[in-house]
């Protein structure tokens, strides 16, 4: 069985790497016309590049954006209006991972780890509601953490702020009920991604990827043994955002191995 997303237009924000990129390419697959956007321009521009090897031009759109600044997010919707004039897929996806506990955190690293995760949802949901909501097929999928629901000390500000978009992502799955859009997320665990990479690279010691991954999997007590790979997150991700989930919003699926240990 085959996921159709034959004529589908779609957003990933964040999707020049790891996830996000994920995500892009299996749309791509599916059918799907795909826009992304980031900040770093090179890293974009290499995404976009990989992105041409899966799909026509035609069906790419890559726009520097960041999603903190609601002007650049609304340049980035008119640019996707002006290339598909339709858009039935948003997935809000931007962002990565504070590490530091609460004595660690002052309260500028509070404000930006509050902004990044509740306005890397708000400004495109916004900007891009008027598009959502001229489909038959609306959904949006927010990509957010398992810390959500099971916070680390470790990483206290993002599992705060998490927990605090989740809430608010149930609200708006509730609001935009009638309007036919459906909103789910997906709560992600340890996933081999850009952000693990550059861990991984600035903790500077002599071992592989491979070794130090198996490490931190150990480490953190992961069920399944290994990290996650983007892959598996982005099925997870297309299945909320198809047809095939069309009775479920309001929800959320975990892809973290095992590690969730609530009921
Ligand atoms: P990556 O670093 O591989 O990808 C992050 C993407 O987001 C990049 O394309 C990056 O591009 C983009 N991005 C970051 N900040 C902004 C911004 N302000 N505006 C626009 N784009 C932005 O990491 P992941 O794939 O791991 O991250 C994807 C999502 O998954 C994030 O929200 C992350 O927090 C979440 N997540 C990941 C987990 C994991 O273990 N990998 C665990 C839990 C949640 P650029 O930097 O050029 O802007």
């Amino acid at each position: 069985m085959q996921l159709e997303l034959d004529g589908f237009a779609s957003v990933v924000t964040g999707g020049s790497s790891g996830i996000g990129l994920e995500t892009a390419r299996l749309f791509l697959s599916a059918g799907a016309s795909v826009a992304i956007c980031g900040r770093d321009g090179d890293r974009l521009g290499a995404a976009e590049d990989e992105l041409r090897g899966v799909a026509d031009n035609d069906r790419i759109v890559a726009e520097r954006c960041d999603v903190r600044d609601p002007a650049q997010v609304s340049a980035f919707a008119a640019a996707v209006e002006a290339r598909f004039e339709r858009l039935d897929i948003l997935v809000n996806n931007a962002g990565h991972g504070r590490v530091s506990t609460f004595e660690d955190t002052d309260d500028d690293a509070w404000r930006a780890e509050l902004d990044l995760k509740f306005f890397s949802i708000i400004h495109p949901t916004r900007a891009f509601l008027p598009l959502l909501e001229r489909s038959s097929n609306a959904a949006i999928v927010c990509v957010s953490s398992l810390l959500a629901r099971q916070p680390e000390p470790h990483m206290v500000a993002t599992s705060a702020a998490r927990a605090g978009a989740l809430n608010m992502v149930y609200s708006m799955a509730q609001e935009f009920a009638p309007k036919g859009i459906r909103v789910n997320s997906v709560l992600v665990g340890v996933v081999d991604s850009g952000q693990w990479r550059r861990r991984f690279a600035e903790s500077g010691g002599d071992q592989s990827w491979d070794s130090w991954a198996a490490d931190l999997a150990a480490r953190r007590g992961i069920p399944a043994g290994r990290l996650g790979n983007p892959q598996e997150v982005a099925r997870a991700i297309a299945y909320l955002a198809s047809p095939w989930a069309s009775y479920s919003t309001g929800t959320a699926i975990d892809v973290s191995g095992g590690l969730s240990r609530h009921v």
